[in-house]
């Protein structure tokens, strides 16, 4: 219980009701106590009746909601939370794999924990807060995420110097809160990777693909398959393992090509059915030939806020619309957004757009999303972000 509170107008508690994890700032009428940025308020309806407890910060989200009941926010408490997100994953199989130890133990809203991200890549969890109240709070949840995943994390490593708010001046940082062990390499379903949490994009890998790169495997053998956007090569090596006839990686980032490379070589040494390009999308694109019957397209996100949205439609097609004009028949196209403003109708419509200019039969065989490890809360749909689909070309 804390002794800041918010008060929320008249009528303004109706999504909380509901359980929806946020409070936007529109909706509180005053404030009590001063709560600084960070710290823990507790949400009273207009009636004085206490509705939840979260962190408050500055912006357009005022309070990010830690709890429904009226309970200390300690050590117990991240306990609770963390363990009941273990067991998920361990409901998952994701828990003591011998042959996987990647996988993200806390997904925000989706493990009612808003703003904080942990993943686990072996004995290392990466830590990153998207919010001032995580990163208030970061030594408390390290403490009590040791506790949790004991015998199983060593390391824990806080990534937040891009994902905090930067007016805040929090003083965000990164470095080892715990341990501090050189040893990167992680396993996704037996394929190994180097994990840069140092300075890797997200939290050094993109977890969230996992099952969308299994699912890709099935259908590589004998292909030639274009990887556009591969970041660290994730569908690049399990391309590979499917027995694919060439695979080339493509990404404007050099260092994330030199990853690539290093990750190809650590799974499949002096493989030579594997070449990776630092270039751009849309100049590769528009320059390559008509080789290719497995292509991947998965492009950072076009939106990052709702007034981008039709511009990042307008993206979607034309990047899709280069795939349709040049895969062979036959092809198979696995296409993506993680555009969170994006919804699985829109992107689908800009898929549709792009594949009626190319004039071919398209069909749908999969409609892929983020997997379990990154759960959707029910009451915060706005937390399913990831969406593709695998299309065959004729
Ligand atoms: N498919 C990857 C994740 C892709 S993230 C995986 O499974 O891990 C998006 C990637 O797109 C980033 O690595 C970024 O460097 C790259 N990128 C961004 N803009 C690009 C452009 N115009 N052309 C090529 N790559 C680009």
């Amino acid at each position: 219980m804390s002794n800041k509170k918010v008060y929320l107008k008249a009528g303004k508690e109706e999504s909380l009701k509901r359980f929806h994890p946020w409070v936007f700032s529109g909706a509180i009428s005053r404030m009590e106590g001063e709560p600084e940025e960070g710290e823990i308020v507790d949400v009273y309806t207009s009636k004085k009746e206490f509705i939840a407890c979260g962190h408050y910060q500055i912006g357009s989200i005022a309070v990010r909601v830690l709890s429904f009941v009226q309970e200390e926010i300690n050590h117990e408490f991240w306990k609770r939370r963390l363990t009941v997100a273990l067991d998920l994953r361990r409901s998952l199989g994701l828990v003591d794999n011998p042959l996987n130890n990647t996988y993200r133990l806390v997904h925000g809203e989706g493990d009612n924990l808003p703003g904080l991200i942990i993943d686990i890549y072996d004995r290392t969890a990466v830590m990153q807060a998207h919010s001032a109240g995580m990163h208030v709070y970061r030594m408390e949840i390290a403490e009590a995420l040791s506790e949790v995943m004991q015998g199983m994390v060593e390391n824990i490593y806080y990534k937040s110097e891009t994902t905090l708010p930067f007016k805040a001046d929090l003083g965000p940082e990164n470095g080892f809160i715990k341990g501090g062990s050189p040893e990167n390499i992680a396993m996704e379903y037996g394929l190994k990777f180097h994990v840069d949490w140092l300075k890797g994009q997200k939290t050094g890998f993109f977890v969230d693909q996992r099952e969308n790169r299994h699912l890709l495997e099935r259908y590589a053998k004998g292909r030639n398959v274009l990887n556009m956007f591969c970041y660290t090569g994730g569908f690049s090596f399990y391309a590979m393992r499917g027995e694919a006839n060439l695979v080339h990686s493509v990404d404007s980032s050099a260092k994330a090509i030199d990853l690539t490379n290093k990750n190809v070589e650590l799974n499949f040494p002096n493989d030579n059915r594997h070449q990776a390009f630092a270039e751009d999308a849309f100049k590769f694109l528009d320059r390559m030939g008509d080789q290719y019957d497995l292509i991947i397209l998965d492009p950072p996100a076009f939106a990052k806020h709702r007034d981008a949205l039709r511009n990042a439609l307008r993206g979607y097609s034309k990047l899709n619309a280069k795939a349709f004009e040049k895969i062979k028949p036959g092809g198979i196209l696995f296409t993506f957004s993680c555009s969170q403003v994006v919804d699985k109708k829109d992107f689908r419509n800009a898929v549709f757009t792009a594949a009626a200019q190319s004039g071919r039969s398209v069909r749908i065989l999969h409609q892929l999303t983020q997997p379990g490890d990154h759960p959707v809360n029910i009451y915060h749909p706005e937390g399913e972000y990831l969406k593709g689909l695998v299309l065959y070309v004729e």
